[in-house]
């Protein structure tokens, strides 16, 4: 099999990035040319909830840039480790009846999102599962067996949403036996994969996944995470290429967030910029309320007033919904 991205693909394997990832403060801020003194770094925070960043994703934050929007993103901060009313470790309601069984999250009609791997190329400082029970939700061919029995039991489904973590930090000889078994229920028609990978490490779409996410029943979509225009380079395209080369609906999350995309220009900039490199703003996400995240928040009539200015600048189609995650809904609430 031919590999996809002949002349983008780096010398290291998409495995060896993940290895490799910085995981050192000091050795992030040594690359960008910073030093302590210049940035909000909190070494509590990092304990709590270590700080990641492959090599490929600091190649597109500005050296000299404390304020730098990809930095802000994985960069631990001291004020996640105030107090901060309001916030929680289960802000979206993931655990108890929605969690019944390891692996399986059954909030909505018709999708379930099977937690496919607790692990990330990336570990994003407003993650809303950052407290998330991951040891309780072991993934082994066991709990998927699990999952998918209560799949295979309930007609209902029509979607099965591998998510985690990233579910791209599994090998591809693991995704094609987990899409194998989803593919051979007969209810399920659509495959949806929640990644951040493609973007922050893109030589993870090999040949070997855009072989092992398809089947010749099931529709199957990738919801990407990304959150800034500086976050798609040509990278990042050529990968995006592949996938819709190879059938796959590409679409994106981003999570709005304050000092990294609160502004007009940059929602604009980040929808046109993914437009342009095929990929379809999908939802545009209130900050869930996580223990340790609020520093990123952006006040819900901001956020509103936000969604308007960019409206009167692009076309519908290119606005995503903004959404924020309620407890006990039935969907994702949607905003203005
Ligand atoms: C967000 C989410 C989904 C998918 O919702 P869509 O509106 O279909 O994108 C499904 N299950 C859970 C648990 C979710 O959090
Ligand atoms: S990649 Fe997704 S799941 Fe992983 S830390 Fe970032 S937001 Fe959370």
């Amino acid at each position: 099999m031919p590999d996809p991205l002949p002349s983008l693909a780096s010398t290291h394997s998409w495995r060896e990035q993940l290895r490799d990832a910085v995981t050192d403060p000091d050795e992030l801020l040594r690359a960008l040319g910073l030093r302590r003194q210049d940035v909000d770094c909190g070494a509590d925070a990092a304990r709590q909830f270590a700080l990641k960043a492959p090599h490929s994703f600091i190649r597109r934050m500005r050296r000299g840039d404390p304020a730098d929007p990809l930095l802000r993103q994985v960069l631990a901060s001291a004020q996640e480790t105030l107090p901060q009313a309001g916030y929680v470790d289960d802000p979206v309601g993931e655990t108890g009846a929605a969690n019944p069984r390891p692996g399986l999250i059954h909030k909505y009609r018709g999708r379930v999102l099977l937690i496919v791997s607790g692990g990330c190329a990336v570990h994003c400082r407003y993650c809303f599962r950052r407290h998330f029970p991951y040891a309780d939700n072991q993934v082994g061919r066991a709990q998927w067996r699990d999952a998918l029995a209560a799949v295979r039991a309930d007609d209902s489904i029509a979607e099965v949403i591998l998510s985690g973590g990233d579910p791209l930090v599994a090998t591809d000889a693991q995704l094609a036996a987990l899409v194998a078994e989803i593919a051979a229920i007969p209810h399920v028609r659509r495959l949806r994969v929640h990644t951040r990978l493609p973007v922050v490490i893109p030589d993870r779409v090999t040949a070997g996944l855009l072989e092992a996410i398809q089947a010749p029943r099931l529709r199957t979509v990738m919801v990407l995470h990304s959150n800034h225009a500086n976050e798609i380079d040509d990278t990042v395209r050529a990968a995006v290429t592949a996938l819709r080369a190879a059938g796959v609906e590409v679409l994106n999350q981003a999570v709005l967030l304050a000092g990294v995309n609160d502004s007009v220009d940059a929602q604009v900039a980040l929808n046109e910029c993914l437009f342009d490199s095929g990929i379809t703003p999908y939802y545009l996400h209130l900050l869930d309320p996580v223990r340790g995240a609020a520093h990123f928040d952006v006040p819900r009539e901001t956020a509103l007033a936000l969604q308007r200015a960019v409206r009167a600048r692009l076309p519908g189609y290119l606005v995503p919904a903004l959404v924020r995650e309620e407890p006990g809904a039935d969907a994702k609430v949607v905003l203005g």
